[in-house]
């Protein structure tokens, strides 16, 4: 049973759709660092440095990039765990505002985040099901009707209420409490669901099950999912789109089996490959990645990736490119000057396919 929080209105779909759930333009966190005594300016980490994207309705976005890369932050960001310096989210056709379009309130009730570590997520002191109905009970659901709900979530995410409700965090298993988590996310019937390396600590085998349980709640629901992960099989298995970072921004976005297939931007050919293959007889043998991210206090002049890569020219430190639609797919962008026949770059177009 699809239950709601009767103390609050559902959002209705507002613009069908083709009008995207989330659109984010040019949001940025920079968070100082303290410096020593003697150092006169301050100075800043670059975390997320003007990220724009938009998530269509009922699928899934997967952020990928190296640690650091700022997809973290852009998902605490995007639900308001932290303020950003700049930016804005239109929800639905609606900006995202304390004091115009859909109020805050209510956009954090559409918009749930379930984490890495499923243990720190939970009270440990609280059962089961009343970490489940917790949520509820605080927008006013009556105590019989919030019980109800979370039996029926508990059942629905495999956890078999008789059993599951009365037990404590530290007596389930860790795939368990994560299915307890993904239940209480659901109990506020969002519409967005953030997922931050969710599956990650996870059995390869326990990992499958959950991703499949995600894959039917997002058709049951029609829920749409951000996918933050480092692990690029994942990534590929549940998304429909990806997204790609590095040092803060986006380098490179679009359909799924298009950038798993033509990605564009060095730096997502470098991570692809990277990627251990299954196929004993096609194992990498050197990592094409070499070394680790520039340092984000000092982000390197024009392509951020250009200390790293083996395309670079002159005119990549000079020079910022710009995402641009490539041939063939406007929904695929890669910032990178090879694909951009005016950039300068000797060797423009004639990398774009791998
Ligand atoms: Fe490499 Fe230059 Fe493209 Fe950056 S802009 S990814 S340095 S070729």
């Amino acid at each position: 049973m699809n239950q709601t929080i009767a103390s609050l209105t559902p959002v209705q779909d507002r613009g069908g759709p083709a009008q995207p759930l989330l659109v984010v333009r040019d949001l940025k966190k920079h968070f100082p660092v303290r410096g020593g005594p003697l150092e006169r300016t301050k100075k800043f980490v670059h975390a997320v440095d003007g990220v724009s994207f938009s998530v269509p309705k009922g699928k899934t976005l997967g952020i990928v990039g190296e640690s650091g890369c700022g997809k973290s932050t852009t998902a605490r960001l995007i639900a308001r765990l932290m303020a950003a310096d700049a930016g804005n989210m239109v929800f639905d056709g609606e900006g995202v505002d304390e004091f115009g379009g859909i109020r805050l309130k209510e956009f954090r009730r559409n918009l749930q985040m379930v984490f890495q570590d499923s243990f720190a997520s939970l009270n440990p002191r609280l059962t089961i099901a009343e970490t489940i109905a917790y949520g509820p009970r605080v927008h006013g659901m009556p105590a019989a009707e919030a019980k109800r709900l979370a039996d029926d979530l508990l059942a629905r995410v495999g956890l078999e209420p008789d059993q599951f409700a009365s037990r404590y965090p530290h007596e389930l298993s860790g795939g368990q409490r994560q299915r307890v988590n993904i239940a209480r996310a659901l109990a506020f019937d969002p519409r967005l669901v953030i997922l931050d390396e969710a599956v990650a600590a996870l059995d390869k085998s326990v990992q499958a099950q959950v991703l499949n349980l995600l894959q039917e709640l997002k058709a049951e629901r029609q829920l749409t999912y951000l996918f933050i992960s480092h692990d690029l099989h994942v990534v590929h298995y549940i998304s429909d789109y990806v997204m790609v970072m590095y040092l803060g921004q986006v380098v490179e976005t679009g359909p799924v089996e298009r950038i798993y297939g033509q990605a564009a931007h060095p730096y997502t050919r470098a991570l692809l490959s990277a990627v251990p293959s299954m196929d004993p007889d096609n194992r990498t043998q050197a990592s094409p990645l070499a070394g680790d991210p520039p340092n984000p206090i000092n982000p390197p002049s024009g392509c951020r990736f250009h200390d790293r890569c083996p395309h670079a020219h002159p005119v990549c430190a000079a020079t910022a490119p710009a995402l641009i639609g490539m041939a063939g797919e406007p929904a695929h962008l890669a910032a990178c000057h090879l694909n951009d026949p005016n950039s300068g770059h000797p060797a423009a177009l004639s990398e774009i396919q791998p």
